[in-house]
Order: structure tokens, then C-alpha cells, then sequence
């Protein structure tokens, strides 16, 4: 069950400000968001620079209009982290479904890599690589338990080098995305389908005139 706002507070007031902790939370985008194409790179540009800047390292997920955000670092910094993304009114519904203490850090990279939990953003390559998202699909984050996001933390900590991983940031937007995943695949036909229209209206403008 995910973890009151309350007790996401008292929790983070226990632990020492040098402990590393993890977090993950999820939440929604609000349609005005939604209807934003540069949303992930706008979000990518504070998250680089802040992050590295403060030692936080982690995961972004996206699908179905949610996101799920797991950072880890020290509980100061992950803390001062949070204020910022709760006060953020580009989403909403946030909730933390996980929260604590560990020995190590389950990604290495500061940079929010960032992960599509949509199936049609996915090369027909990724979708046999990523099987394992199956059960995650369609992505509805919100209320997943504890077990449910550490399964999940599990699965995704595994695709350093999946296609559908952007490991240098977060470089397309959801339009740029279904463009480049839809479209690139399918070259050819698109470019022959668009020079046979072409051709289709100058023979009917030359019909008709
Ligand atoms: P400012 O930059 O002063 O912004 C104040 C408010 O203006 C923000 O809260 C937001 O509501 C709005 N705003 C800011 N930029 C834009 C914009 N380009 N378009 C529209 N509205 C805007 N930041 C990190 O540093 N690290 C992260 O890992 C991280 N992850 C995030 C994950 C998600 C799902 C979201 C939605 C945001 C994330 N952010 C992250 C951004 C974070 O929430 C703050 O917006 C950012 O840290 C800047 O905070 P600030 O106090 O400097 O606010």
C-alpha cells in the first residue's frame, strides 16, 4: 500500500541525514502536461544538472500517463528532492510506494534514465527483449504494493542496455517517440505511399483542369 504523506514525513525524520535511501513514488500528468511535447525534456534538464549535483541516482518510468520515479541517495538530499517534486504542478496523484534505508544504490547512474512502459512506443526488437514488463502493462503504478515495486525495481534494473533505455537522458518527447518507433520501421512504405499520392493528386489537379 503506498504511504501516507504523514508517514512518509515521520519515516524520513527517523532516518539519519546521511543515510542512503530509496524512493519511489508515482504520479499522474496533468492533462495540461499531457498535451506538453517537451515535457520529458523539460523535466530531463533540472533533473541532469540537479541530480548529478547532489549524488542522486535512479530510474524514470513513464507509461499511460503515469510516471514512477525510484531516486536514491542521501535522505537529505532525496528529501529536499521530494519537497521539489511534490510542489511540481505539472503531475499529480503523487504517491510514495516505497521508502528505505539501503546498503547500495540499484542504478549507478545519475542521469534519470528513463524508461517507456507503452507498447507502441517499442520497436518490434524491444518487444521480445522486454517480456518481462508483460506483467506491468498496461502501467497503472498507482497503489502497487511494496513486493509489487520492489519486483519491478528488479526487472528494470536489468535493462542497462535495452533499446527502449535512453541511458544518456531523456532525448524524446512522447511525440518524438511514437514518430521515431512507428515511423522508422516502416521507411520505405511511407516514402513510397507519399511519392503515390503525390503522383494521385497531380493526375486528378491534371483531370480536371
Ligand atoms: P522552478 O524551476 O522554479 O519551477 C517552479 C514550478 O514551475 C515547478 O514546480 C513546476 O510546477 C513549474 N515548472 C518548472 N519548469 C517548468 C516548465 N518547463 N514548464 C512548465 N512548468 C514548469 N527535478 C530534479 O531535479 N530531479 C528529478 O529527478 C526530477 N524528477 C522529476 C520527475 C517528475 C515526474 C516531474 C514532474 C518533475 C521532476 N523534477 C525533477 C522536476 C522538479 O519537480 C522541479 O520542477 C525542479 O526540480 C525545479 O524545481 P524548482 O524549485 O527550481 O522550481
Amino acid at each position: 500500500m503506498p504511504l501516507a504523506h504523514a508517514d512518509v514525513v515521520t519515516k524520513l525524520n527517523q532516518i539519519a541525514d546521511t543515510a542512503l535511501v530509496q524512493l519511489v513514488y508515482v504520479s499522474s500528468l496533468t492533462l495540461r502536461s499531457r498535451l506538453s511535447t517537451t515535457i520529458f525534456e523539460d523535466i530531463e534538464s533540472k533533473a541532469r544538472e540537479y541530480n548529478e549535483r547532489n549524488f542522486i541516482t535512479g530510474a524514470l518510468c513513464y507509461g499511460n500517463g503515469h510516471f514512477l520515479q525510484c531516486v536514491e541517495g542521501e535522505k537529505s538530499k532525496v528529501s529536499a528532492l521530494l519537497e521539489r517534486i511534490l510542489a511540481d504542478e505539472r503531475h499529480q496523484n503523487i504517491e510514495v510506494l516505497l521508502l528505505q534505508t539501503v546498503e547500495q544504490r540499484s542504478f549507478t547512474d545519475w542521469r534519470m534514465r528513463m524508461v517507456f512502459l507503452e507498447r507502441w512506443l517499442w520497436s518490434p526488437a524491444t518487444k521480445q527483449q522486454a517480456d518481462q514488463l508483460s506483467p506491468y502493462l498496461p502501467f497503472v503504478p498507482h497503489g502497487w504494493s511494496f513486493e509489487r515495486t520492489e519486483q519491478f525495481l528488479e526487472v528494470i534494473k536489468t535493462f542497462e542496455n535495452h533499446p527502449h533505455v535512453n541511458a544518456t537522458g531523456i532525448t524524446y518527447n512522447a511525440l518524438g517517440n511514437m514518430v521515431r518507433h512507428i515511423a522508422a520501421p516502416h521507411q520505405a512504405f511511407l516514402v513510397v505511399q507519399g511519392s503515390l499520392s503525390v503522383l494521385l493528386a497531380v493526375a486528378l489537379v491534371l483531370l480536371f483542369l
